[in-house]
């Protein structure tokens, strides 16, 4: 079974990706262009990624005391995935990019989420070097930005510390200039750091000549004191091996000192680090001084207390990216499953007369549960890849759109990027959890692929956000904010659904059902925060995120649904308009549970002591 199929479905006929090449930036791309990116990017992806997922997971990154050692087969894969140019597929043809719309970027890349998410295909860097290329100088974005590209480098976010997680308001590490000239620097005013990194994916391998890490810091004010809060967060390009002016690298080691690997329940292809900043394991010299001394040198990006907007910059095309692989890795569980449904032969139907053992057995995904399973798998993993795919149209509009659409495209994503993020971290790490069900016994063992999806997926409901964290974004923030114009604007693409909807009688009784929905959420939204007092609307901010992510998914199918019931009949349109069904008899209605305890604001979690745990 493949992919393919669906994702062409999506882009063309639903999303009718096509009217892009009608914006300048797009005009050299046709039908062929975007087609001959996704061949490629399917082709790399069977050959390079998929046979060596589970030879990555069993054969984790380890540290040989002075290296981080990786499989050849990663290597491999990410020279073919860093000459495929799609590490700068979104940039100007100018340095080097395909001027690709964002949109036909998400789908190619979802081919090497569901092949090998472990693995990696340069999420990071690439969004590490569009951060530069957003917020840098002419030469930070020549020097570093352009090599990460190239693939020549790679990139790292360094956020997080063992002791500043969900609050980065607390983040520790420090940034003092470094001498008198730190300004002149040509590559940006230059400091020196200390202090620890946790967590930090890809900080320490050798899959490239050098890694460029953005690091959040903090600058102490005269008293030497660190700024409270996220206001005093700055941004730093800290190289772990100097580079010069020219982008050659000047042969000395920064002082950045891996601490330790984090040995991890998934995604074992990539490394992830505790990283020390300038704890003088390799003390190095500033420019124009033979003395070497501890503290990391680090280019500042952007001005003094501007660094968590930079980052935040990138944050809807990180969240994204986030969702896609969390929707990949559940799509890649329901294709193994369908695949093991097909084939096991179990158990004999129930007939009137009750079962017949002299009949042959029959294959399991004959029986009603295990296609109960099947179709919860494809109507949460085909849904969340339309929602991906219709949230990086959004993107595109926003960039290339004109004036209104753009900001119409800016404020839907605000609203829609936590659930973008949060609805397929839960909902297709459920699906994998199905398709773990559906091969039974076989489906906890490693002979199969299914529970490494799982524990692959796991990841996704904590990093870029936990879902806590996520929730409360929508409930306290999005959904207020500019007075709610995101919710409407929102409110007002899913009411124009429903209008076409309706006029459908295959699909009325769906349309019908979405509009209570809606009119469900905006209630509960409003009793929510009836009294003004946070500590009672976001008591239940996950089962809000939750009701609000469904009733956004059965949006999204109700859409699709609508391309799909204008085609001709076909086993992909059935199964289109099953899935559309499933979800609207067997998920939606779960919205009421979870909004009765937004509504009435109910404190049995919130006010129980500690003590009575
Ligand atoms: C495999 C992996 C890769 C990662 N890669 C990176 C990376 O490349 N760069 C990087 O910077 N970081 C990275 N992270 C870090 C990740 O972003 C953090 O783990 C995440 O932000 C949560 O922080 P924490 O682990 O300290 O948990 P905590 O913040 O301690 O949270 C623990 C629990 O408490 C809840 N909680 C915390 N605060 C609140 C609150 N105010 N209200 C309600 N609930 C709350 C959370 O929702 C969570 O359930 C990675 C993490 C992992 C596991």
């Amino acid at each position: 079974m493949s992919l393919r199929p669906t994702v062409d479905f999506l882009l063309h006929d639903w999303l009718n990706v096509g009217s892009l090449q009608q914006r300048e930036r797009f005009a050299d791309h046709s039908r062929e262009t975007f087609d001959a990116v996704l061949d490629t990017c399917e082709r790399i992806a069977r050959e390079k990624y998929a046979p060596f997922n589970r030879l990555v997971d069993t054969q984790e990154p380890h540290f040989d005391g002075e290296r981080v050692i990786l499989p050849q087969a990663t290597h491999d894969a990410q020279r073919a995935y860093a000459e495929s140019g799609m590490l700068s597929a979104a940039q100007d043809y100018g340095v080097g990019g395909m001027q690709l719309p964002y949109t036909v970027e998400a789908a190619a890349n979802a081919f090497f989420a569901m092949a090998s998410v472990s693995i990696g295909s340069g999420m990071l860097t690439t969004g590490n070097a569009n951060l530069l290329m957003a917020h840098g100088t002419e030469l930070q974005k020549q020097v570093f930005a352009l090599n990460e590209f190239s693939g020549r480098f790679s990139g790292t976010m360094c956020l997080s510390e063992p002791q500043a997680g969900s609050s980065l308001s607390d983040v520790a590490t420090r940034a003092v200039p470094d001498g008198e000239g730190f300004e002149a620097d040509p590559l940006g005013p230059r400091y020196r750091l200390k202090g620890n990194k946790m967590w930090i994916s890809a900080g320490e391998h050798e899959l490239t000549e050098n890694i460029i890490h953005l690091v959040l810091a903090k600058i102490p004010g005269p008293d030497g004191k660190l700024p409270p809060g996220v206001k005093g967060i700055s941004l730093f390009i800290v190289p772990k091996k100097l580079v010069g002016t020219d982008g050659q690298l000047t042969g000395a080691r920064n002082d950045v000192a891996l601490a330790g690997l984090n040995h991890k329940c998934g995604w074992r292809g990539t490394t992830n680090t505790l990283l020390n900043f300038g704890e003088g394991k390799y003390p190095v010299a500033s420019p124009g001084s033979t003395q070497a001394e501890a503290g990391a040198i680090g280019y500042r990006v952007g001005q003094p207390g501007e660094g968590l907007r930079c980052m935040f910059h990138m944050m809807n095309e990180a969240r994204i990216g986030v969702g896609m692989a969390a929707t990949m890795l559940g799509m890649a569980g329901y294709h193994a499953s369908l695949d093991y449904a097909r084939n096991r032969p179990q158990g004999r139907p129930v007939g009137p007369g009750g079962k017949d053992p002299a009949q042959p057995q029959i294959r399991i995904i004959e029986h009603a549960d295990v296609k109960r399973m099947l179709l919860a798998q494809k109507s949460y993993c085909e849904g969340a890849l339309a929602l991906e795919l219709y949230c990086a149209r959004l993107v595109d509009e926003q960039h290339t759109g004109g004036p209104q659409a753009a900001d119409e495209a800016r404020l839907l994503l605000e609203v829609l990027t936590p659930i973008a993020k949060s609805w397929p971290s839960e909902w297709c790490l459920e699906a994998n959890s199905l398709a773990i069900q559906v091969h039974g016994g076989y489906g906890y063992t490693r002979d199969f692929p299914v529970e490494q999806y799982w524990r692959d997926n796991r990841l996704n409901m904590i990093h870029e956000g936990t879902h806590g964290i996520q929730a409360m974004d929508l409930l306290a923030r999005k959904v207020l904010m500019e007075n709610g114009r995101g919710l409407q604007l929102l409110a007002g693409r899913i009411n124009a659904t429903i209008e076409r909807a309706i006029q459908v009688p295959e699909l009325a009784v769906h349309a019908n059902a979405l509009g209570q929905a809606l009119a469900q959420v905006g209630a509960a939204t409003k009793a929510a925060w009836a009294t003004g007092n946070p500590t009672d609307a976001l008591a239940n901010a996950v089962p809000y995120l939750q009701a609000f992510g469904h009733t956004v998914l059965a949006w999204i199918w109700l859409d699709v649904a609508l391309t799909a019931q204008a085609a001709p009949d076909s086993p992909a349109r059935t199964g289109r308009l099953a899935a559309t069904r499933f979800f609207f008899h067997y998920e939606l209605p779960k919205i009421g549970a979870w909004l009765q305890v937004v509504s009435s604001r109910d404190q049995t979690c919130a006010a129980l002591p500690e003590e009575a745990f």
